[in-house]
């Protein structure tokens, strides 16, 4: 049995806060990388300032599926490298710990499968860092949890001294994006996923259970590798995109933020930024954010392509007008998932993946009750052959078009 969470322990070093270091990287070899990551982290304070020597970190990257770095759905390797190469410098023990998405069973061969996909079994031989094949996980309590109260975490994320999240900048059809906050639904073993999905349907709980998650494990230190995202129908069916940028920063939310204006994206249109506002670890203008490193304007890159849900800064009610008609619009607004049978290989991780139970399989291709679909989009992250696209009703394009033409 792990450890309760006891990090960061009442000896670990002052983390400074609400500072984001971005340095411009615009390729993934190896000197470029660490030279970019090492001044990003330095630029926060060192990986001193978050970490002890002698003590075990997780690395949490983005493995999803383990699908090759050029796909730009996992982190990139040599963005792993750099982090793991200076936490061993530091005297740390590093295990790198996912857990694949949502629907994909959390089974050591899984596990080995996706990381060797992703390249990380080299990263790992070649620095001595440890990969995770521990499937256990624990239901621990979560005190300071808003919308969550306990929840399923893996072992290794419980019994290690600090966590430090290397994240992949990506559009994302139902968080709006994916950077340091979403990184850590990983945290939680496949399959449990599905029940956290089923347990806060809306937008707005799964950012405030995603806050919960980060609330109660405390990572220490996010890297994100922006050098290459995914722009489009992120998580899994966008399309690379360069960014150019490394990011750094000890604050999930100001990351985020930060990542979010970069492509151009309404840092409160992404449901965790907006929950982390409602928590006051916010503020709606931007403000309390400290950007050091290279300049940010000239970092920016504002054609970047959004997720077909994105709706160009509107997220929320408006109080004038009664929150259940706004539902409904809302309900229409949102994309539906739809089956592209001539792509689809009927190998039914959909099925497998749907929270709601919405998919059966009729012969070899996949069903969706519309009724019983919650929009989570599982099943369009879960989909490696682009069978699933998302498209809205003909009411829900006339609602799009009509904020457009409102200027949206
Ligand atoms: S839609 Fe995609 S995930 Fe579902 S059965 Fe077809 S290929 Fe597999
Ligand atoms: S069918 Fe609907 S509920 Fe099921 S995984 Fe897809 S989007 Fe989610």
């Amino acid at each position: 049995m792990p450890d309760p969470i006891s990090h960061p322990g009442p000896d670990a070093p002052k983390i400074p806060e609400k500072t984001v270091a971005l340095v411009r990287c615009d390729t993934y070899e190896r000197d470029d990388v660490f030279s970019a990551v090492k001044r990003a982290i330095d630029l926060c304070g060192g990986i001193g300032a978050f970490v002890t020597p002698g003590t075990t970190v997780l690395v949490k990257p983005n493995l999803l599926q383990g699908l090759t770095p050029d796909r730009c759905v996992t982190t990139h390797p040599e963005v792993l490298h750099a982090v793991i190469r200076l936490l061993r410098e530091h005297g740390c023990r590093v295990i790198i710990a996912d857990s694949p998405a949502a629907g994909i069973p959390y089974t050591a061969a899984n596990l080995k499968r996706a990381y060797t996909g992703a390249g990380y079994d080299t990263v790992a031989g070649e620095l001595g860092a440890e990969l995770n094949t521990d499937t256990g996980f624990t239901l621990v309590p979560a005190p300071d949890g808003v919308v969550a109260r306990q929840l399923p975490i893996i072992n290794p994320a419980l019994s290690a001294d600090a966590i430090v999240v290397v994240s992949k900048l990506k559009t994302h059809m139902w968080t709006c994006m994916s950077g340091g906050t979403k990184n850590l639904f990983g945290l939680i073993p496949g399959l449990e996923k599905l029940s956290l999905h089923a347990r806060f349907p809306t937008e707005d709980a799964f950012g405030q259970m995603l806050l919960d998650i980060n609330t109660l494990v405390r990572p220490r230190l996010q890297v994100m590798d922006a050098v290459f995202g995914m722009e489009g129908n992120g998580p899994t069916a966008g399309h690379p995109r360069k960014i150019g940028v490394i990011l750094a920063s000890a604050d999930y939310c100001a990351l985020d933020a930060t990542a979010a204006r970069l492509i151009g994206i309404n840092p409160m249109e992404v449901c965790t930024i907006a929950a982390a506002a409602e928590r006051g670890l916010y503020a709606a203008d931007g403000t309390g954010i400290r950007l050091v490193g290279d300049d940010f304007q000239q970092c920016t890159v504002p054609d970047y392509r959004k997720p077909a849900s994105y709706q160009g800064g509107r997220r929320g009610m408006k109080p004038s007008v009664p929150l259940a008609f706004m539902q409904a619009v809302g309900r229409l607004y949102v994309p539906r998932p739809e089956i592209d049978a001539s792509r689809c290989k009927g190998c039914r991780k959909c099925e497998r993946g749907c929270p709601a139970g919405a998919i059966t399989m009729a012969g070899n291709v996949p069903q969706i009750d519309r009724q019983k679909c919650i929009r989570c989009f599982c099943c369009h992250e879960m989909c490696t052959d682009a069978a699933i696209r998302l498209r809205r009703s003909r009411t829900g394009r006339l609602i799009a078009w009509l904020m457009r033409a409102e200027g949206a």
